[in-house]
């Protein structure tokens, strides 16, 4: 493969921007190489700037369900733009959103909108503080919820990946609020709760985690949560950045049938434009600044753009059958991956929950951090980089989500799967 450009492009990134990246996962460095750098994308593919094509399943990491440029989309941004990018002041468009969002997410009675996933779990951890006037949160293990300071710590995506779940600036006096609990160990959870009686303001999840692989609740799990924050009056935020608007209109909450009492959201929201929301329940939303005292704010909070992109995204994913369509592409390449997987004789665990999927390098069952920290990264790391070589565009780490987008056509994920197929052979 031809990638002289990136790589020149690389060391010119590297002399003005730390690590020659803007976002630690993009660099490519725990799989060995340098990363690509993207020209353009339509529909399933993205160009590089040496001229290759990939499929991509990396899908900005999450928010392009829809595939890159839908025409109904860029026509709706496009025609934003000439009314002003941003102004600083309300517009119906926030409105529209808001009900959308309020309509598809069972928790969500307000909303509030943000430009990053990070800002709006940051920001609702800080509103379950004001509410419950406690300190304390409660986090799992291997979950990644953005780079603010209490969430940094036993996180996943990129901190896990590059060994540094604690991040050095994160000060030990915030830290100290921050209770780690095992990913599908309800025992974990309720051992915290009981030696922190009183205090645990809230428990963040992904309800479905996306950020150590794919790895989803196991029966029961997310019910038990509900009940022990009901019963010791903790607010339970269900982190959909990831998972809303992704395996199912309504999100995890929808589709497994637990209602968090605050829920996350961000990618999918925003079309592929920077947003995040945070919202839940009315009596919690309240309190909000200029509503209510817990402060929060934003220069380009409810961006008119970023606002239309979202507006036109769940309406295309509104339309009957988009989901089912989804879940039968979704089923396809993660079942034909891991078959390809079985038959080169290569272990592999493969988990998925609709269009999230994730071929863990491990023979065990793979159901929290510990289990998915053994898996072999080395073979990961090359199997990445023979399926890039195959014009397959993966996320550069294990402890990543594959996501399938409904411009993904049945030729592309046939192609991917003989990649796939290919690859494990050669391992
Ligand atoms: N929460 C989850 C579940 C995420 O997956 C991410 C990003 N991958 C975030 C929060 C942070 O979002 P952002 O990168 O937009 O700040």
């Amino acid at each position: 493969m031809q990638n002289s450009r990136s790589t020149k492009l690389f060391q010119q990134a590297l002399q003005s921007i730390p690590g020659g990246v803007n976002s630690p996962v993009r660099a490519f460095r725990s799989v060995g190489s340098d990363p690509l750098f993207i020209k353009k994308a339509q529909g399933p593919r993205i160009y590089d700037e040496d001229g290759n094509a990939f499929i991509d399943y990396v899908g900005s990491w999450g928010p392009m369900i829809l595939g890159h440029c839908h025409p109904q989309v860029v026509a709706a941004i496009k025609a934003a733009v000439d009314n002003g990018a941003s102004f600083g002041a309300p517009t119906e468009l926030e409105i529209t959103l808001a009900e959308m969002v309020i309509d598809a997410v069972p928790s969500i009675e307000m909303v509030r909108m943000v430009s990053s996933g990070t800002e709006a779990t940051m920001s609702a951890i800080r509103l379950a503080r004001g509410y419950t006037g406690r300190d304390n949160i409660l986090k799992f293990s291997g979950c990644y919820h953005g780079h603010s300071d209490s969430l940094l710590v036993k996180a996943g995506s990129g901190a896990a990946t590059f060994g540094v779940p604690d991040s050095p600036g994160v000060p030990a006096d915030l830290a100290k609020h921050t209770l780690t609990a095992t990913y599908n160990d309800l025992d974990s959870v309720r051992a915290l709760v009981a030696a922190n009686k009183g205090s645990i303001a809230c428990i963040i999840v992904e309800p479905v985690a996306g950020n150590m692989g794919t790895v989803p609740p196991k029966e029961g799990f997310l019910e038990g949560l509900r009940s022990i924050c009901s019963e010791e009056g903790i607010v339970l935020i269900f982190d959909e950045v990831m998972s809303g608007f992704r395996v199912a209109y309504g999100g995890v909450q929808e589709l497994y049938g637990v209602t968090p009492d605050m829920t996350t959201l961000g990618k999918i929201i925003g079309g592929g434009l920077p947003v995040g929301a945070f919202g839940g329940k009315k009596e919690i939303m309240s309190l909000l600044s200029p509503a209510g005292g817990v402060y929060q704010a934003g220069t380009l909070s409810g961006n008119p753009l970023a606002m239309t992109a979202g507006i036109e995204t769940l309406k295309l994913l509104k339309q009957p059958g988009f989901y089912q369509k989804l879940e039968e592409k979704s089923a396809f390449v993660a079942e034909g991956i891991a078959k390809a997987a079985k038959d080169a004789g290569f272990p592999i665990y493969s988990t998925r929950v609709g269009s999230m999927f994730c071929a863990f390098f491990s023979k065990d069952p793979v159901y929290d951090w510990d289990s998915a920290a053994k898996c072999d990264t080395k073979a990961f790391a090359n199997y990445f980089k023979a399926m890039l070589n195959e014009g397959i565009y993966l996320a550069p780490s294990q402890f990543e989500t594959a996501f399938v987008g409904a411009s993904h056509s049945t030729e592309d994920l046939e192609l991917t799967i003989a990649a796939a197929a290919k690859c494990f052979k050669a391992l």
